[in-house]
Order: structure tokens, then C-alpha cells, then sequence
């Protein structure tokens, strides 16, 4: 099936609703392994400072719509899209694969963290088969033990929390050892399902303010905010001239 995208300062982002982009990965993983991107302003503005990063966000198989942001971004060129948190989707992800019996790895987080989430998800999901776990603390020189490992456990999904850009940059790195597997990097997700992090009250979700919260919760993040997205915006607006 044809991608339909739009392009945001020479990225594409991909134009779905929610079920159409589950369906879409899904429908993608039977042919191939899918690399998922969960797009936001921070990783646009990274990826011009960082080639490699910028290149894999060009050639991920699906760059979901994450943050307001993107949202906004699309709205001046005239484009109404459904924002799709990143969070959201691999939940989903992990749901279809506890339906369906598939194995789930899980890389990221510190050890505490992953090991409270997985309880979590377990016990959200009873038939969760978690067929590998690992924390986001190792050395380079011990990925490789890691992905064996990880390749012997014969995972359907793969959930890296690594942070950006280590998470795109390892999935990329690994992904085509894999068969038929998908892959999204997942940021701090595992976190919120540890019960660390408490995401947004519903209203900031809907009105697609989820940032504003955490900006209230974590005023550190201020540094990591700004300028980076009044500057996206003000290229977006250029880039649109
Ligand atoms: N992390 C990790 N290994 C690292 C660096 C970070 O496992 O070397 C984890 C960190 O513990 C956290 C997640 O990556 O759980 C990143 O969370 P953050 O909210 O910073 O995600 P981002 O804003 O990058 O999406």
C-alpha cells in the first residue's frame, strides 16, 4: 500500500489514524522487519545536527505523529492529523501480541524500572509472553551478548527505551538479524509503566498538551524544550513561505 505522508522540513511523517498505523505495521512485519519512529520537534531538530540519526528517521518504516509539536507543524500547512503518542501505540502493540501469543522484548531503563514494568504489563496482561528483559545501562562491548540473546528468544516486538537517539541508532544498528519483528523506541514509557512517572490527566491529553504537564512536573525539561520548539515552529512557518 502507498504511504501517504507530509513532509516537515525534509521528514516524512506518515499520515494514519491510530488503527490505521497499528494495521499498518502490522500488515508491514509479515513481508519485513519495521523499524517504527515516534516523531517530535527535539528529534527533528537532532537529526540536523546528527546525520546518521537524520538518516534513519528518513528511512524508518512508519514515523508515527508523536507530540504537539508535529501536530502544529501539520496544521500549518493546512493538515488535520490525529496526534498518536508513541506511549499509546506500543501499549497497543503489546496487547495485540498478548492476544496473540507473540514474544515481547523489553531493552531499556534501569534495572528497577524494567523489572516493576514487566510485573505491571503481566499483570495488566495475563498472557504476556515477555521472552527477554534486559536494563539500558550496558557497555558497547556487551550489545553483542545482548542481541544473541535477545535473537535466540525470537521476539514478534521489540521495545527499546534507551532514550533519544541511542534507541533508533540500536534498533537501526540490529533490527535486519531479526525475522519479521517490530521494533519502536519508546523513550521513557517504560518508566510510566513502572509507576515512576505519572503521565498527564486526561484533559492535557486530549487538547494534545501532554508537554505542558510534564513541563509543570519537570520544569528541568525547560532547557530541553526551548528553544528547540518555538525554533521548529518559526521554520516550519519559513519553510512554508
Ligand atoms: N536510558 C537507558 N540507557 C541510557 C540512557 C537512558 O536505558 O543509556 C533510559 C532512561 O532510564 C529512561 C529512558 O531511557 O527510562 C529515556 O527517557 P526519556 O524520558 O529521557 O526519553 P526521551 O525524552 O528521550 O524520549
Amino acid at each position: 500500500m502507498e504511504r501517504k505522508t507530509a513532509e516537515i522540513l525534509g521528514y516524512k511523517v506518515d499520515l494514519l489514524s491510530f488503527d490505521e498505523a497499528l494495521k499498518t505495521v502490522l500488515d508491514k512485519t509479515e513481508e519485513q522487519n519495521t523499524q517504527t519512529v515516534t516523531i517530535n520537534p527535539e528529534m527533528i531538530a537532532l537529526g540536523e545536527k546528527n546525520q546518521e540519526f537524520s538518516e534513519i528517521l528518513k528511512n524508518a518504516d512508519l514515523v508515527i505523529p508523536d507530540g504537539f509539536g508535529i501536530k502544529l507543524a501539520l496544521m500549518l500547512y493546512g493538515i488535520k492529523q490525529q496526534q498518536i503518542p508513541g506511549i499509546e501505540f506500543s501499549k497497543k502493540l503489546i496487547a495485540h501480541c498478548a492476544e496473540n501469543s507473540l514474544p515481547v522484548a523489553l531493552i531499556g531503563a534501569k534495572e528497577e524500572t524494567i523489572q516493576k514494568a514487566c510485573e505491571n504489563l503481566k499483570n495488566e496482561y495475563p498472557n504476556l509472553k515477555i521472552c527477554y528483559k534486559k536494563n539500558g545501562y550496558f557497555k558497547e562491548d556487551e550489545e553483542r551478548a545482548i542481541i544473541d540473546e535477545m535473537k535466540q528468544s525470537c521476539p514478534k516486538l521489540v521495545l527499546a527505551a534507551l532514550g533519544v537517539p541511542k534507541q533508533e541508532i540500536f534498533i537501526n544498528k540490529y533490527k535486519n538479524e531479526f525475522q519479521n519483528t517490530m521494533f519502536v523506541g519508546v523513550g521513557g514509557s517504560f518508566d510510566v509503566w513502572a509507576g515512576n512517572v505519572k503521565r498527564a490527566p486526561l484533559i492535557f491529553r486530549k487538547l494534545g498538551c501532554e508537554w505542558l504537564w510534564r513541563l509543570i512536573k519537570e520544569p528541568s525539561r525547560f532547557n530541553r524544550m526551548f528553544p528547540t520548539l518555538p525554533l521548529f515552529v518559526f521554520k516550519v512557518i519559513m519553510n512554508k513561505k
